[in-house]
C-alpha cells in the first residue's frame, strides 16, 4: 500500500483491515456495539467484505439483498447466489431478500424501458434502492443502514459533485448521514477510507466469493471515468484519493457546506409514509404513479 508506505503479510492484513474499519466507525460515530445494523449487500466484494468485517468485529449485522431484476446474463440472480453462498458458508448470517418485481410489478430493467424519459437508469435504480433500504430498516427496527461504498466510490462522487459545485450534494456526502426524521434510517459507510484494491484484497484473502462482473448498466458510467482519472493521479502521487476525500471531510466538518443543509424540512409521503421533502408524494411513489 504505497499510499500508506506499508506492506503487510496475509495474517497482518486480515487484522489491519477490520481495525481500520473499526476506527472509521468510531471516528465518525457511525454506530455503537449494541445497535442493530442492516447491511445492504449486492453480492460484490465491498458489501460482502463489509458484512464479514462487521460480524468479525462482533456487531449485530443482518444483510439485505434487493433483487432488482437486472437480467443481463442473469445478473441479479447470480448476485443473489453469492450472497446466499456467503451467508451459508461464513456465518449462517441472517439476511432478507426484497424482490422489486414481485412487490411492485416491474423489475428495474422493465421500469427503465418505460419510464426513462431522459433519466438515467442508475438514477431510477438508486431511488428504488434508497427507498427499499429505508423501508426495511424502519420496519425491521434497525438503527442504521450500512453500505459498502469504498474510498474510490466516494472520491469519484466527490470529483463529480465538485466539478459542478453541487453544494447540496456535497453537503450530503458524508461517512454518516444522521437520521433527521423518525422514519429515516441513519446511513453509514464504514469503508469510506479504504481503497477499492484493499477491499478486493480482503475479500480474496478471506476466501469470499463475489460477483466480478459490473452491473451491465454500469458500462460507460461517468463515475467509472472519474475513477480512472483518479487512478491515474494515484499512480503519479500515491495517496491523492485519500487526501482529496479527507480534506473534503475536514472542510465539511468546519462548516463549509452548512448553509446548503439549511431549510431541508422533511414531511411524510401521503402514500407510503416515508420521509420526503416533496409536499405530497415522495419521488419513489411518483415514479410508480407516473
Ligand atoms: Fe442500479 Fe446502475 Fe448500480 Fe446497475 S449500475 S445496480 S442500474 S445503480
Amino acid at each position: 500500500m504505497r499510499h500508506h508506505k506499508l506492506a503487510l503479510c496475509e495474517e497482518c492484513y486480515l487484522e489491519w483491515f477490520p481495525e481500520q474499519t473499526k476506527r472509521a466507525i468510531e471516528r465518525y460515530r457511525m454506530f455503537g456495539p449494541r445497535e442493530k445494523i442492516l447491511v445492504a449487500v449486492s453480492g460484490g466484494k465491498d458489501s460482502l467484505s463489509l458484512w464479514d468485517v462487521l460480524l468479525r468485529l462482533g456487531y449485530r449485522a443482518d444483510g439485505l439483498y434487493i433483487h432488482l431484476g437486472i437480467d443481463g446474463k442473469g445478473y441479479s440472480d447470480r448476485s443473489l447466489n453469492y450472497v446466499e453462498k456467503f451467508a451459508a458458508r461464513f456465518w449462517g448470517a441472517s439476511f432478507k431478500v426484497v424482490d422489486v418485481k414481485a412487490l411492485y410489478g416491474k423489475s428495474i430493467t422493465e421500469l427503465a424501458r418505460e419510464k426513462l424519459r431522459g433519466r438515467k437508469i442508475c438514477s431510477l435504480c438508486g431511488l428504488v434502492k434508497r427507498h427499499e433500504m429505508n423501508r426495511l430498516a424502519y420496519e425491521g427496527g434497525y438503527d442504521a443502514v450500512a453500505t459498502g461504498h469504498n474510498l474510490d466510490d466516494e472520491a469519484a462522487t466527490l470529483l463529480g459533485n465538485a466539478l459542478r459545485w453541487q453544494a447540496g450534494y456535497l453537503a450530503r456526502q458524508a461517512p454518516v448521514l444522521p437520521s433527521t426524521h423518525p422514519k429515516l434510517a441513519r446511513k453509514v459507510k464504514p469503508f469510506c477510507r479504504l481503497y477499492e484494491r484493499e477491499t478486493a484484497a480482503y475479500a480474496i484473502l478471506r476466501g469470499i466469493e463475489y460477483i466480478y462482473d459490473e452491473c451491465p448498466f454500469a458500462i460507460g458510467a461517468t463515475s467509472i471515468f472519474y475513477k480512472e482519472i483518479l487512478n491515474q493521479l494515484e499512480v503519479h502521487s500515491p495517496g491523492t484519493k485519500l487526501q482529496f476525500y479527507l480534506g473534503f471531510l475536514r472542510a465539511r466538518e468546519e462548516g463549509l457546506f452548512s448553509k446548503a443543509m439549511e431549510g431541508l424540512e422533511l414531511g411524510e409521503c401521503e402514500k407510503c409514509g416515508q420521509p420526503t421533502t416533496a409536499p405530497k408524494l415522495c419521488a419513489f411513489c411518483r415514479l410508480w404513479e407516473s
